[in-house]
């Protein structure tokens, strides 16, 4: 089979691989889309601690089952499936509380498994989660991994009815973010970005505002309409100042979310969060139940459609496409690399 794999820093070779086979108690997919995630971009130009080159990435994908291993119920043989690519331990206390994505020995399916930017891809049969999209889009179930960390951010930020939400980022998981905190009941939600053109598709997710951190002072903008601060605030970036200003416009008794991974150390004022009784939260992947809430609004088609934030290329192409979103102007809040090589 073909596969894309990276070989080191900014070096993505599609060549030939071995193909997969079942082993007991998995099965292997024919990969109908993957998406180009960006801790892999930071992966690709070699930023990043967890990968190893040379390492077939991909972790947010969708597929058939061609083939199943022994122990699986043939029921999945031709199924078409969207995969969960948290692989963990079963039994410990995080495990069996439904929250794999803190088990101790928790292992991810393209960072710690060769990943699905490939033609196919093997996976443990308890990963899979059945869909019912036509074959002809079953290529964007790509994006039910993104949206379930999406739904694990809103879900932290415990969002009441009417509350301001402010989010940093309009990348795909700022953006999914703010559309879920719009489900979830928010009053307003504002975007907070650097990038034009991915603001450009707040509205779409049902940003309110869309503030380009570059040209406008978000501070100010605000305070202005919250003089009291938001109720809550969604990092999807992950930066030293994204992390701090996001504190400092947070009501008392607010809470902050943060779910973008940028920088591992931040300073932050430690005597206003005991003063304002403010709750930091982390927020990483998502539990099971997450990732089935996700899957159900994909497979029952409720994500926006329009708006240009989604491109879908071949795998043939797939280093071009880390190129432009690690380099280029990145126009596009998510690519997703098909397989099959359909335009
Ligand atoms: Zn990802
Ligand atoms: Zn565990």
């Amino acid at each position: 089979m073909q596969a894309l794999v990276w070989e080191g820093p900014e070096r993505m070779t599609y060549r030939s691989a071995d193909a997969p086979v079942a082993a007991s108690g998995h099965v292997v997919l024919r990969v109908a889309g993957v998406g180009v995630c960006g801790s892999e971009l930071g992966a690709y130009l070699g930023h990043n601690e967890l990968r190893r080159p040379p390492l077939v990435m991909g972790h947010e994908f969708s597929g058939v089952v061609v083939e199943v291993g022994t122990g699986v119920d043939p029921v999945w043989e031709g199924a078409s499936v969207v995969v969960n690519p948290l692989v963990t331990c079963g039994t410990c206390r995080w495990c069996r509380r439904g929250e794999r994505q803190l088990c101790r020995t928790r292992r991810i399916i393209g960072i710690d498994f060769p990943g699905a930017f490939a033609e196919r891809v093997v996976v443990p049969a308890a990963s899979l989660w059945r869909v019912h999209r036509d074959p002809e889009d079953l290529w964007t179930g790509a994006l039910v991994e993104p949206l379930a960390c999406a739904v694990r951010a809103t879900g932290q930020a415990a969002i009441e009815v009417g509350d301001a939400v402010l989010v940093y980022g309009a990348g795909i998981i700022g953006l999914m973010s703010a559309w879920m905190a719009r489900r979830r009941g928010a009053g307003s939600v504002w975007l907070v970005d650097a990038n034009p053109v991915r603001l450009s598709q707040g509205p779409v997710w049902g940003a309110d505002r869309a503030l380009d951190a570059t040209a406008e002072d978000v501070a100010a903008l605000v305070r202005r309409t919250h003089p009291d601060g938001v109720d809550r605030v969604i990092d999807a970036v992950g930066l030293p100042g994204t992390r701090r200003q996001g504190l400092e416009l947070l009501v008392r008794g607010g809470r902050l979310v943060l779910v973008g991974l940028h920088e591992p150390a931040t300073t932050l004022d430690g005597n206003r969060v005991v003063r304002d009784e403010t709750e930091v939260v982390g927020s990483f992947c998502y539990r099971d139940q997450d990732f089935a809430v996700a899957t159900n609004l994909w497979d029952g088609r409720r994500l926006p459609e329009e708006g240009g934030w989604l491109d879908r290329r071949p795998l043939s192409a797939g280093d071009a496409a880390f190129q432009e979103q690690a380099r280029g102007p990145a126009p596009f809040a998510k690519i997703v690399l098909d397989a099959e090589g359909r335009p």
